[in-house]
């Protein structure tokens, strides 16, 4: 046996060995190799503590098969988890005479556990087995006893040190998606920036931003290399799945086994654990980030805190983006009337045009004006002339299809583009248009308010959008001339210019 001389110098290497590094598995090693060069044992098993599941798992070994790696023991079963239940060392010198012996190994006969404990706390489990009946002796255990303590100090600086290394990377993730996103006023591209810088900052496989809409949640982006089992915007039924539930909850969720998720909706073919974060503005649920791995027990809980930085940060991006879109649309809108204005006309148009003419098609503009409004306004005031406009303006809306597109062009006229619907069948929606101003009674107005209307063809009456604007302006003018409250079509160019001439 070991002299006391010995005994000291033995713990003094092994502390200065074991505190040598900061690396988890640096620590692990010098461990195991004090155990066999200077205890001269066969075989020795270092556990960890899972604090959140009371288990302590196998996380290093020699002297053993190595399939034990990741075998899980809950505090209080068999030698080991006695030892990490009642905080002190647990010597069994003949396994079969012992109750709390579980046999999982032939050969053993004696085995000894040992905690590592930091203050009052157990960090992890030292074991050792023999296939001698009582190999221990006292002082030997005594001395791994005291050996344990520079092991558990060590293997703590190690995990302290990796913690700190990870939330200084986490911060850096969360600087990097708040620099990143505040620029970004295109919502899709804005997901996509917050999907990817997730995916390259945290440890995981894919990335989804799901959005709320009215009582159900749609995709609306992701990034990852997993399968995916739900199409990009499909829209989820309401309250199905983890994040739903997150959202519903304003709280994170993490499942590190999916299989054991009742009802559990897959996003992800090769899905094993999922964490839910809720983006959430003041108070307002927008949607939920949802983090996929293909591995099981992969989150922890303190991922949660430094995501939901992320998702604070990507939640104030999110309305940002919101907010500009609604201002960007408003700059299209008529603010009397509500319809669209002339600028958003002369984009779409454009639009339309080059769709009708790359398919061979054609459409037809209605340039149409409200007849005598000056005199309406003269007779009953401006208030009551702008109710009429916004009256005017909704009957138009509802008398079109959805694929047409009517705004205000000026003060009292209104354009109205009608996609893959010429010549007869032009005319037609003008004069049902027309009509249905005609018969409208509207309020405070004691006679019928009546528009006229010019309709051109696109290419038969303009070849651009300029032009077939001119042609409808024209019939226009040419209904206003012969007696007003009228449809009429525009000329072929040289006999519209006749006529005006
Ligand atoms: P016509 O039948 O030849 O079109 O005669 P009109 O009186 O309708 O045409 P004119 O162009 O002489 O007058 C248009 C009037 O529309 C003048 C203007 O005060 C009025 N107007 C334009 N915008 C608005 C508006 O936003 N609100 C109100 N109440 N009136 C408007
Ligand atoms: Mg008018
Ligand atoms: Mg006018």
């Amino acid at each position: 046996m070991l002299e006391s001389i010995q005994k000291i110098a033995v713990l003094y290497d092994a502390s200065q060995a074991v505190l040598s590094t900061f690396d988890l598995d640096g620590v692990l090693n010098e461990i195991l190799s004090i155990i066999r060069d200077y205890f001269q044992l066969h075989n020795g098993t270092v556990l960890l503590m899972d604090k959140d599941k009371q288990e302590v798992y196998v996380r290093k070994q020699f002297g053993r098969s190595e399939e034990n790696i990741g075998y899980r023991i809950p505090l209080g079963q068999g030698i080991i988890g006695a030892a990490a239940k009642l905080k002190r060392p647990v010597y069994a010198p003949d396994v079969s005479k012992d109750q709390r012996y579980i046999n999982r190994v032939q050969e053993t006969k004696s085995e000894v556990a040992i905690p590592l404990m930091v203050r009052d706390e157990v960090v992890g489990v030292l074991d050792f087995q023999s296939d001698q009946l009582d190999y221990f002796d006292s002082g030997m255990i005594d001395l791994l006893t005291l050996f344990s303590t520079q092991a558990s100090i060590a293997l703590e600086n190690a995990r302290l040190y990796q913690l700190e290394r990870r939330r200084a990377e986490q911060l850096e993730a969360i600087n990097a998606v708040a620099r990143q996103t505040t620029a970004v006023t295109d919502l899709d591209e804005l997901l996509t920036v917050v999907c990817r810088l997730i995916l390259e900052w945290f440890r995981v496989d894919h990335v989804a931003v799901l959005l709320s809409e009215a009582d159900c949640m749609r995709v609306r982006a992701y990034e990852g290399r997993l399968t995916p089992k739900v199409a990009m915007g499909a829209q989820l039924a309401p309250g199905a799945g983890l994040a739903a539930r997150a959202l519903a909850l304003g709280k994170s969720i993490i499942e590190n086994d999916v299989s054991k998720v009742e009802g559990y909706i897959a996003g992800f073919v090769e899905t094993q654990a999922e964490m839910c974060v809720p983006l959430i503005f003041f108070g307002e649920k927008l949607g939920t980030l949802a983090l996929d791995s293909a591995s099981k027990n992969v989150f922890e809980s303190e991922d949660i805190q430094p995501l939901e930085s992320v998702a604070d940060i990507c939640a104030a991006a999110i309305q940002n983006a919101n907010h500009f879109e609604r201002i960007r649309q408003l700059a299209y809108v008529d603010g009397l009337t509500g319809i669209h204005n002339r600028r958003y006309f002369e984009m779409r148009i454009l639009e339309e045009l080059e769709r009708a003419s790359r398919f061979g098609g054609r459409m037809s503009v209605i340039m149409m004006d409200i007849d005598h409004f000056k005199r309406l306004n003269d007779e009953f005031g401006h208030l009551l002339g702008d109710e009429v406009l916004r009256g005017v303006s909704t009957i138009l809306k509802h008398q079109l299809r959805k694929m047409d597109m009517v705004c205000r062009y000026g003060g009292e006229e209104f354009a109205v583009v009608v996609p893959e619907t010429f010549g007869e069948n032009a005319l037609t929606v003008a004069e049902k248009l027309r009509r249905q101003v005609e018969i409208y009674n509207f309020p405070g107005v004691p006679r019928p308010v009546t528009i006229s209307c010019g309709v051109a063809d696109y290419p038969i009456h303009g070849n651009s959008r300029d032009e077939v604007v001119a042609a409808a302006d024209a019939a226009l003018y040419v209904a206003k001339l012969s007696g007003r409250n009228r449809v009429v079509a525009a000329t072929l160019k040289k006999e519209t210019s006749a006529t005006q001439g």
